[in-house]
């Protein structure tokens, strides 16, 4: 049973220096006194106001962009790269005030802000090393008499679509690779989370990125954002991360004008323990991949399957941790989780805890919420998942592991695929024939084996089925900015 309670003396308050120190940078980013309202998740108090800019102002900046991304495309790859090796020198330079206001506008704990703010830094520092690599080739025409040679255009001007829950990481995950193949930018951030966008691209401009070349859209209203800014002629590439439907949506509007797009959707990742795993690691892993960011990741861990000879001590193990994890508001000292991003979310939390229980399932750690004000859920773990409950097959979101059991190999593996998403997957087995196995027939985009932290910014991040088209980070990153050409020559012989 849990052992927590719901009185606000179980949640850590936010440090009044953290607080100053983001507050300090919000104050220097200029922002109106009103517009959309963005709030602490901690407290649910207003922290600052963005501008709303309608359909005009978003065409304004569609054709700003655009204007500078003619300039853009013609700079060499090495001015391209001096200047994301300066933009990425000056997002380590302010690490301590990224990572803090990622904390305030976000929730998540300090540390893991600064994971992140290494984590989206790191983005920069590889596209500005890849900008310079060779972008084509050349080959021979089988049948004699031309050579033809590949290069890589910049797409043109990207219009790129953030979610909340990694401000910085997955808004450098789109910009730098589009400025790196020679692309203009608009991006749009999600109204939650927009200050992170804003500081991150004014440190941009500081770093010689033209002003102009990177527009950010703040706006209330996405989809009359998307209506018309996708169907615009000058815009030729969408990139989005967020939900599955939202994305269906954006490939429809694409179709328009034939878009390039690129989709990073939805999770509902299997972490699949064997009997022979290493317990102690599989429980490291298990919170590494299911309370990052407080469950709110599209590779969170979301249907833990574990096998029979060890389900028990795995679940006792991993529920004796979460009931010692900290919980509280991002910026408080000594926080592992902190709120979720808003009061809907909570109470989400709540009905699949309470549908679980209701058809069976043993609730081992937490099923509260916590505190009174913000948005709060205790770590929870639910043992002995039954498949028909909500929580055993839609992508939970939250600080939740629901734990099924299985008998064997085959089993999980078809139990595991067996839904529209594919984005993550975890194995954890000390048999490394098993893992490599059992991770080539996981019908999902990247495996963690052993591990529950898969992310790089060399890694070619991505989905298959509904979780997304094409891939973010590694050289693979770069291409969804570039399309390929070619150059036949004619040759003959000569005397
Ligand atoms: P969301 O789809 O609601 O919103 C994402 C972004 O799209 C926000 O900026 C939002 O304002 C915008 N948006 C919403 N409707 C739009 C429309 N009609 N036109 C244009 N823009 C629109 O998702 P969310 O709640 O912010 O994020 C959670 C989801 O994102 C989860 O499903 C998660 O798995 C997914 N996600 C995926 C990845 C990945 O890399 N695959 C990473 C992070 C989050």
């Amino acid at each position: 049973m849990s052992t927590v309670t719901t009185t606000d003396d179980v949640l850590i308050g936010a440090d009044a220096d953290a607080v100053a120190l983001a507050d300090r940078v919000i104050a220097g980013l200029g922002l109106p006194a009103d517009g959309i309202e963005v709030a602490d998740p901690a407290t649910g108090e207003r922290i600052a106001s963005v501008e709303d800019i309608d359909v005009g102002g978003a065409l304004q900046a569609v054709a700003t962009a655009h204007e500078a991304g003619l300039a853009w495309a013609r700079t060499t790859p090495r001015q391209r790269a001096e200047v994301l090796h300066a933009w990425h020198a000056l997002l380590v330079e302010r690490a301590e005030d990224l990572a803090h206001l990622i904390s305030r506008e976000m929730g998540k704990p300090l540390a893991e802000a600064r994971a992140e703010v290494k984590y989206g830094s790191d983005f920069v520092r590889w596209y500005a090393e890849e900008a310079v690599r060779p972008a084509g080739n050349f080959r021979e025409a089988p049948d004699g008499g031309a050579s033809i040679v590949t290069r890589r255009a910049p797409v043109g001007l990207a219009v790129l679509i953030t979610p909340w829950n990694f401000p910085l990481a997955m808004a450098t995950r789109k910009i730098a690779p589009a400025l790196a193949a020679g692309c203009a930018a608009v991006i749009k951030p999600a109204d939650l989370t927009p200050l992170t966008t804003l500081f991150a691209v004014q440190l941009a401009r500081q770093a010689d990125v033209p002003g102009e070349l990177v527009q950010i859209v703040t706006t209330s209203n996405a989809s009359k954002f998307s209506e018309t800014v996708l169907r615009d002629e000058r815009v030729r590439k969408v990139s989005f991360t967020g939900s599955t439907q939202v994305g269906r949506t954006l490939l429809r509007l694409a179709s328009d004008t034939v878009l390039r797009a690129s989709m990073e959707l939805g999770g509902n990742a299997p972490f699949i323990v064997f009997d022979d795993a290493d317990l102690d690691r599989a429980i490291a892993g298990a919170l590494a991949a299911k309370l990052r960011n407080g469950g709110q990741s599209c590779i969170a861990a979301n249907r833990f399957y574990v096998q029979n000879g060890i389900a028990d001590a795995f679940a006792e193990g991993l529920a004796e941790r979460m009931r010692d994890v900290s919980v509280g508001a991002g910026l408080g000292t000594g926080t592992a989780l902190g709120p979720l991003i808003d009061d809907r979310a909570v109470r989400r939390m709540r009905a699949l805890t309470d549908g679980a229980v209701a058809l069976g399932a043993q609730l081992l750690a937490g099923g509260t919420e916590l505190g009174s004000a913000g948005h709060f859920f205790a770590p929870t773990v639910l043992d002995r998942v039954p498949a028909a409950a909500e929580v055993a097959d839609i992508e939970i979101f939250g600080p939740l592991a629901a734990i099924q059991r299985f008998d064997s190999e085959a089993e999980v593996v078809a139990r595991a695929n067996a839904t529209r998403l594919g984005l993550a997957g975890y194995v954890f087995s000390e048999s490394i024939d098993r893992a490599l196995n059992v991770a080539d027939r996981l019908e999902t985009g990247l495996v963690g084996i052993n591990q529950g932290l898969p992310s790089n910014a060399a890694a070619p991040f991505g989905g298959v089925k509904q979780s997304g088209l094409g891939r973010e980070g590694g050289g693979e990153g770069l291409e969804e900015y570039q399309s390929v050409r070619f150059y036949n020559i004619a040759r003959r012989e000569t005397h």
